[in-house]
């Protein structure tokens, strides 16, 4: 598929650094041959203004996690050496750019894992875009992934629109939301028609975009099988879009991702 992009002025794409954890290598890669050795894993939100709304990309980790991760993690914390400031999350970091959460008008959610949803406490005013299938993944987890979802990231009035599928945000083709399951069941990515060169805002339907390319299937799965399809499909959209591809956890994220308030994708 092709687009042919109205031009609506300059939009952008602010990568908002928010913190991240110590992680072993085994998370990205099980048979990696650095299994055994932790690396920074980041987290980022991503606002891509557009002039008919401000919208994020996932809504980062919450605040308590650097407090008391205990209180949102349970026993889980301690899987999760999370290293955040005060400054690395949703409400300050929107702080930098002179915006506020009620600035926000849309939330597209990649998933539901902890590190993504936390924000969302503070966007109830928002519209956000869900997979139907996502939402009911989070709220009923699998054994293997209870730890990683938490309840009250999402147990608010918050107004969900689920999606069964792709959606096109504005009917203008700029910001398409693609389903990519397999980190979970109904995680989404989202396509960001910039003027420069699109950027596909991966989210974690590939942690490192580098496993993608060997197909090398991460320790945190829903489906192998899954992630094999989505992969086909984010590779053959970078193809015809000559798309950017930003994974959420890239841990060149230093070099390769500009970060907010000073650099952005345009
Ligand atoms: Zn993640």
């Amino acid at each position: 598929m092709s687009f042919a992009y109205k031009d609506v002025g300059e939009m952008r794409v602010y990568p908002l650094y928010c913190g991240g954890d110590m992680t072993d290598w085994a998370i990205f890669d099980p048979f990696d041959a650095r299994v055994g050795t932790k690396v920074f894993n980041p987290y980022f939100i991503y606002l891509v203004t557009h002039p008919d709304g401000n919208v994020l990309f996932d809504s980062g980790p919450h605040p308590d996690l650097r407090t008391d991760p205990r209180s949102r993690l349970g026993a889980g914390a301690d899987a999760f050496e999370v290293v955040m400031t005060e400054h690395d999350w949703l409400v300050p970091r929107l702080a930098t750019l002179g915006m506020t959460p009620t600035d926000i008008t849309h939330v597209v959610q990649s998933h539901l894992h902890f590190d993504h949803a936390g924000g969302l406490e503070w966007l109830t005013h928002a519209k956000v875009y869900v997979q139907r299938e996502e939402l009911a993944f989070a709220r009923n987890p699998p054994r293997y992934q209870r730890e990683i979802f938490v309840a009250n990231d999402f147990n608010h009035s918050i107004q969900w629109v689920e999606l069964d599928g792709k959606c096109d945000l504005f009917g203008d083709g700029l910001l398409r939301i693609v389903p990519t399951p397999g980190h979970t069941r109904g995680h989404q990515s989202l396509l960001v028609g910039l003027r420069s060169r699109p950027v596909f805002l991966l989210g974690d339907a590939a942690y490192l975009v580098s496993k993608m390319r060997t197909r090398s299937v991460p320790a945190v799965a829903w489906s192998p099988d899954a992630f094999m399809s989505t992969w086909d499909a984010v590779e053959a959209i970078e193809q015809t879009e000559g798309a950017r591809l930003v994974a959420t956890h890239e841990l060149d994220f230093k070099s390769s991702v500009p970060m907010a308030p000073q650099a952005w994708f345009a």
